[in-house]
């Protein structure tokens, strides 16, 4: 009997390779199709990313409809990991790039966004979850100039994936630098300024450096997975200004975002990048009630997908790719 019923399933839903194409590239065209359709009745050609998204293959891009010369802030959704994208008068900064799972999700995103170039790479620390797809980025944008975290202030890493980060760095022909406090760096109509350059640590973490982009209208800060001896030291040197964004710092972590610090920068945004249902808990109950004690609104890649915070006509505006996606739905 149960013999018999399996082979009745099987004779209804096993198709043959050739019968399986054919139905895809059917399904395929009839979505291009009833895109193209839809799109010429308003007289635009699908970009790649409107096609991607008719086809299930990526996230609807937030903000896809602002001009390339918007500054913006942009925390790609990569799981539980960074990448972060500074844009500014057609010009782009990422900071991080994901783990080594996270490749496609932000190579997607970069193509769909139409960046081939990069005026400057950051590492803010050697973890895989920041660096793992940092090769994919050098291989196939033209990085102009990276930089990297004072490893005079830590051992030296010695991991394979941070080997072949190094190596493809070299391979790319970038000029390396490696931060220190003070200095700054153009990207478009603004600028990445390195506010402090990590402590004296074991614990690489502690390696990240205290960023402020700023252009136009916007500001951002951004202190990687810095812990508390990182804020601390920035606290203290007087280097912590007012910014409209902050990247919550170690992806949530109850070891970082500290009162005082958030209580400096005073954003109005707060943006966490982290995977859902992470096994780190992040982000932290604790450091989410402080968030909400100073007035931020947070946004987070695990519900949000990936999150876009734009300087505006009317001000800074947020966007998120579930929200185009619910958008898109309706
Ligand atoms: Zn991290």
């Amino acid at each position: 009997m149960a013999k018999r019923r399996t082979s009745r399933r099987r004779r209804k839903t096993s198709l043959t390779p050739f019968q399986t194409a054919v139905f895809s590239l059917v399904g395929l065209c009839l979505a291009l199709g009833l895109w193209v359709g839809a799109a010429s009745g308003v007289g635009a050609a699908p970009t790649w990313q409107e096609i991607y998204t008719a086809v299930g293959l990526a996230e609807p891009l937030p903000a896809a409809d602002l001009p390339e010369n918007t500054d913006a802030v942009h925390f790609i959704d990569v799981g539980q990991a960074d990448a972060t994208l500074l844009q500014s008068g057609g010009e782009y900064c990422l900071v991080d790039a994901g783990e080594t799972d996270s490749e496609q999700a932000l190579m997607s995103y970069l193509e769909q966004m139409g960046v081939t170039r990069l005026k400057l790479l950051v590492m803010s620390h050697p973890h895989a979850d920041h660096i793992g797809s940092m090769a994919a980025v050098l291989e196939n944008l033209e990085v102009e100039q990276v930089l990297l975290p004072d490893f005079d202030k830590a051992p030296y890493p010695t991991t394979r994936l941070f080997e072949k980060v190094m190596d493809a760095i070299e391979a790319s022909g970038a000029t390396v630098s490696t931060a220190a406090a003070g200095q700054s760096y153009p990207v478009g109509s603004g600028s990445l300024q390195v506010l402090a350059a990590g402590v004296e640590t074991d614990n690489y973490n502690d390696l990240s450096q205290v960023l402020l982009f700023e252009s136009g209208e916007l500001s951002v800060l951004l202190s990687g997975d810095g812990e508390k001896p990182v804020e601390q030291a920035a606290l203290e040197a007087g280097v912590v200004p007012r910014a409209d964004v902050f990247k919550a710092a170690h992806h949530g972590s109850d070891t970082s975002n500290t009162m005082e610090f958030l209580q400096a920068i005073r954003p109005q945004y707060i943006a966490v990048s982290c995977g859902l249902g992470n096994s780190y808990g992040h982000p932290h109950a604790e450091p989410m009630e402080r968030f909400e004690l100073i007035g931020a609104q947070v946004l987070r890649t695990d519900q949000d997908g990936s999150v876009v915070i734009a300087s505006t006509e009317n001000g800074l505006q947020s966007y998120t790719s579930n929200a185009s996606k619910a958008k898109e739905a309706a």
